[in-house]
């Protein structure tokens, strides 16, 4: 969500006329786009603007901004706790930035804008795309939450929930397809329920209408609440021929009272179901899920509940954290706080079970032919090779379960034929590691295995 609204940023201020600059001392304006989902991301986010009093004190023209969710969240106290800062601006407050920043510039004033709109809340951000070569875009097709987890600030930093409307997504998203982009991830809090609030279409209907913009490959989305995951969506899998098999499906906990705790309104029960019913409409579909360690009250016998169905589930990848106070949600007041060491030893338990999980189903992959989308060289290979063609490059892509694939476009053979960001590469895999494979493409343009690669499974 933060990069999305960091390049909504940088287009915003495109058309006032900033350029980015890879360099911080080079900037004549930094902006920093801040979490608070963990205190963890908040205590970095006032480190670094710590460290921007010194650039400022070299540089004192320097227009220094603070926006996203501890914006939102803290306001005007950021600015007396900063004093080189000069603005802070919310979550809603992303197309108001050029005026902002022209005040400033003119009048060199420090300014707060923190406000969020009525509700409700229409959302119907007009398309924005600009012509970064990227091959895969998130596209943002609703903001806020009405879920209200007791863990979670996002509803309140964030407002209501507020789908958009779908013309303007797919006018988004065939800009971007237009200059170059092959995948989108649909991104918002809880989409599955997409539209509901304004009677537009449902979440499935609106990934069947993307499917149909030509030369778009591939269709991500994130993130699903698991009590509104219903069966037009599963379906989806298998009917819609774009949409990649895999399905981010945090879960939390495996203990129904901490669920019931969070607010999260299902049961490990029902989440077990909706697993089931997702591997039985879409075999060999990746799950990877949001797991919360140390929730106020967690007894070991919860904990087990949760080990219990990461056995059951076996998920693909697992983003596990250790539980923190967070102003504004409920949980903070609650009793029976979890202390750091058993936190961290219960972190520690958990990822160590899922590096098997994860091995487990990367080592399954060996063997197999992936399709992938040709992303761009990976991250190992060293800046200085980008500005000239390396034979020997190493380039990276993605399977449709959103494993990352690493090859060298040496090793082609076969269909032959060169391979830029975009193109299509059937890959087999030789390699698993934790995070990523390694392979050989095979073929490059071919959608023999569909555009998902399912047909190609080893197992
Ligand atoms: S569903 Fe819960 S965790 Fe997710 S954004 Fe909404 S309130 Fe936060």
């Amino acid at each position: 969500m933060n990069v999305y609204d960091s390049e909504q940023i940088a287009i915003q201020l495109a058309a006032a006329g900033y350029q980015q600059t890879p360099l911080l001392e080079k900037a004549d304006l930094v902006i920093l786009n801040t979490c608070t989902v963990r205190a963890k991301a908040e205590q970095k986010a006032f480190s670094f603007l710590g460290r921007l009093a010194r650039l400022k004190k070299k540089k004192p023209g320097l227009i220094t901004a603070v926006g996203g969710c501890v914006a939102q969240q803290e306001g005007a106290k950021i600015l007396e706790r900063v004093p080189h800062l000069d603005l802070v601006f919310g979550t809603q407050a992303i197309d108001r930035l050029p005026d902002l920043i022209g005040k400033i510039e003119t009048k060199r004033c420090r300014i707060v804008d923190v406000a969020m709109a009525e509700q409700p809340d229409p959302f119907d951000a007009a398309p924005a795309a600009d012509h970064h070569s990227q091959v895969a875009r998130f596209v943002t097709i609703m903001r806020g939450c009405d879920n209200y987890c007791t863990y979670c600030v996002v509803p309140y930093v964030r407002g209501r929930e507020a789908s958009r409307h779908p013309d303007r997504i797919m006018e988004e998203i065939k800009l971007l397809v237009g200059s170059g982009v092959k995948e989108v991830t649909l991104l918002g809090q809880n989409v599955n329920s997409y539209g509901k609030k304004e009677g537009l279409l449902s979440f499935a209907e609106l990934l069947f209408r993307v499917q149909t913009i030509e030369g778009l490959l591939r269709i991500r989305f994130t993130t699903s609440h698991p009590k509104d995951l219903d069966q037009d969506l599963i379906d989806a899998f298998r009917a819609n021929e774009k949409l990649c098999s895999h399905i981010h499906l945090p879960v939390q906990s495996g203990s129904n009272r901490m669920l019931k705790r969070m607010n999260r309104n299902y049961t490990r029960e029902l989440y077990l179901d909706k697993v089931a019913k997702l591997r039985d409409t879409c075999p060999g579909i990746a799950i990877t899920s949001d797991m919360i360690v140390g929730f106020p009250g967690e007894s070991d016998a919860d904990f087990d509940e949760t080990l219990d169905l990461m056995r059951k589930v076996e998920f693909d990848g697992l983003f596990a954290f250790m539980y923190s106070d967070r102003p504004n949600a409920p949980a903070t007041q609650f009793k029976a706080k979890i202390s750091e060491p058993l936190k961290r030893e219960r972190l520690q338990i958990l990822l160590e079970m899922q590096e098997t999980y994860t091995k487990k189903k990367n080592e399954g992959l060996i063997g197999s032919i992936q399709t992938i989308i040709a992303e761009g060289f990976s991250k190992r290979q060293s800046a200085a090779s980008l500005d000239e063609p390396n034979p020997a490059a190493q380039w990276s892509g993605r399977t449709a379960t959103n494993k990352i694939v690493n090859f060298y476009h040496q090793a082609i053979s076969g269909n032959g034929g060169a391979i830029f960001p975009g193109k299509l590469v059937q890959v087999k895999i030789e390699k698993a590691y934790a995070h990523s494979l390694w392979g050989k493409p095979v073929d490059i343009d071919s959608t023999a295995g569909g555009l998902k690669g399912e047909k190609s499974y080893a197992a």
